[in-house]
């Protein structure tokens, strides 16, 4: 069942980790902003002072939860996920406990339609996140394919505290180097002293930070359901409808609970 290899694993903060896993049958095809479950089994340790889970699981039961892969579908090493260790979880109490050379479940069939397949080249992308919703906007804007015909790309990052800003290095030197990005990181409960934005990431649009425009402009919204729901409702009063396979529209939307 364990049937990928742990190549990779950068630990945030203590509740944020980057791994880097490669399957024994190769890196699957997918599309940017794509998901995938990993799984671990039920018998692997918790880290020390993981909080109770709600129910212990079999020791040979597969735990598995979907992960957005943030690689681009032109690295072909590994996939990269973004991973917050929830204290209580099942799955991530045990994910924490993984070393570079450790084996895990990553299932081989790719799934998802948070992607910009819906989104016309020339349209600009908002792409808002929050925590480890940032995971699928890193795939996209590592991709070649996200760039072309002039489009502009926002990406806004919401944590808690500055120092859950991963990938900020890497997001600045692509803003840099890549004419049309734009980066807008943002912390919540940052310290007084703190020079970045502080707030959540819907200040970003009251104050007029980001500015949009529904005949040019694409929204992504993925993290946390609270931050969806309550930019869901701001956002359909400027003219912005939720995208389906069956009624395409401009607001693209991916709940990780
Ligand atoms: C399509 C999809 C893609 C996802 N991609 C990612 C990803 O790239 N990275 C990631 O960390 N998670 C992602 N998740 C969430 C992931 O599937 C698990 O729910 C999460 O890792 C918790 O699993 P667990 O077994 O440890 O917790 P469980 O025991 O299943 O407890 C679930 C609870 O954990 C909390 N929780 C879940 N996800 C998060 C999170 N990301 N940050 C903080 N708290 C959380 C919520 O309170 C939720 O009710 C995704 C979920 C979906 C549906």
């Amino acid at each position: 069942m364990l049937n990928s290899t742990v190549v990779g694993r950068i630990d945030v903060t203590p509740e944020l980790m980057i791994l880097r896993v490669r399957p024994d049958d190769g890196v699957p095809n997918f599309i940017p902003g794509q998901y995938v479950a990993l799984g671990m089994l039920g018998g692997t340790p918790r880290y020390p002072g993981a909080a109770p889970e709600p129910e212990a699981p079999g020791p040979e039961k597969l735990i598995k939860r979907a992960y957005s892969i943030g690689s681009s579908p032109e690295q072909r090493d590994y996939l990269e996920f973004y991973i917050a260790v929830v204290p209580t979880g099942v799955l991530t109490s045990r994910l924490a406990t993984v070393k570079e050379g450790g084996r895990v479940f990553c299932q081989p069939k790719v799934t998802g339609t948070f992607t910009l397949d819906g989104v016309p080249p020339g349209k600009n992308l908002v792409l808002v996140s929050t925590g480890t919703g940032l995971a699928p906007f890193m795939s996209m804007v590592r991709t070649s394919s996200t760039w072309g015909s002039n489009r502009r790309v926002t990406v806004i990052h919401g944590v808690r505290y500055p120092e859950d800003f991963a990938y900020s290095y890497e997001l600045r030197t692509l803003e840099t180097s890549t004419q049309g990005l734009e980066y807008l990181p943002i912390a919540s409960r940052a310290a007084e002293t703190w020079s970045g934005r502080k707030g959540r990431v819907q200040r970003l649009f009251d104050d007029g930070t980001v500015k949009l425009n529904p005949e040019m402009d694409h929204v992504f919204l993925c993290g946390n359901p609270a931050m969806i729901e309550e930019l869901e409702v701001s956002l359909a009063t400027q003219g912005f409808q939720v995208h389906s396979k069956k009624s395409p529209g401009n607001l693209h939307v991916e709940k990780y609970w």
